[in-house]
């Protein structure tokens, strides 16, 4: 049976991905805390057994569709017991992360256990995304707005998109049946400012599973 920091290593370089030692602790330690939290505190379903593969590789599958030569604004909407965003900034000590969700006991949990594991280029934000995108500061604000496991593609669009900065991504994190969700959004896609430019479809190391990121581009703001 492989540790988890082998699971780990072994699964970044699968997605031909570096994780340093630290960066693996960091996420170890966090995956512990997110364990002990949830026998008292619901957080997440999915069972300790499955923590490396199902939250962090799954999330860090994201660095597949991000640029890698500067330093980026993110925000992680929905972000839950803090995936993706909590791997993602782990993994980009360089750009700034953004953990927004509508719970405030899950937004507490995220940003004091990143921080306490010493992933500190995070901050975790009470709200709803339709609410963040009419605050000036928030809205056209981001170089990468990402979500898993949040809602269907259209509301996603419409929830993602005016978030976005002109130039900058979306990334919608999808598993099997995409198809159907994605179908007939072009013109919804369009009209709030965004093109759909690329699919990356790729397998989660150690599963069967595979994990499609859907990358929307806004060309305009909305
Ligand atoms: N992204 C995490 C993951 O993949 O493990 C959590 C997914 S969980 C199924 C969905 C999360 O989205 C919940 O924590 C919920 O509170 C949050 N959420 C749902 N609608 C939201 C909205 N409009 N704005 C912000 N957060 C939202």
């Amino acid at each position: 049976m492989k540790s988890e920091q082998e699971q780990l290593t072994e699964g970044m370089k699968d997605l031909g991905c570096e994780i340093t030692p630290e960066q693996t602790s960091s996420l170890i330690a966090y995956l512990e805390a997110l364990d002990v939290t949830n026998r008292s505190f619901n957080l997440t379903r999915i069972p300790r057994s499955d923590y490396v593969t199902l939250h962090l590789l799954d999330s860090l599958t994201a660095l597949l569709a991000l640029p890698k030569d500067k330093p980026l604004k993110i925000i992680d909407v929905g972000t839950g017991a803090g995936f993706p965003g909590v791997p993602l900034a782990a993994l980009m000590p360089n750009s700034r992360v953004t953990l927004l969700d509508s719970t405030l006991k899950k937004v507490k949990f995220v940003e004091f256990t990143a921080h306490e594991c010493g992933i500190k280029n995070c901050i975790g934000v009470h709200s709803r995304a339709e609410t963040l995108a009419t605050m000036p500061q928030h809205r056209n604000g981001y170089d990468v707005v990402v979500s898993r496991a949040v809602a269907a593609f259209p509301k996603l669009m419409e929830w993602l998109l005016p978030l976005a900065k002109v130039g900058g991504i979306v990334v919608a994190m999808k598993g099997s049946g995409y198809e159907q969700e994605v179908e007939g959004s072009d013109a919804l896609v369009k009209r709030l400012g965004g093109k759909i430019e690329q699919l990356i479809t790729t397998p989660l190391p150690g599963t069967d599973i595979t994990r499609h990121l859907i990358i929307v581009r806004k060309g305009r703001a909305s």
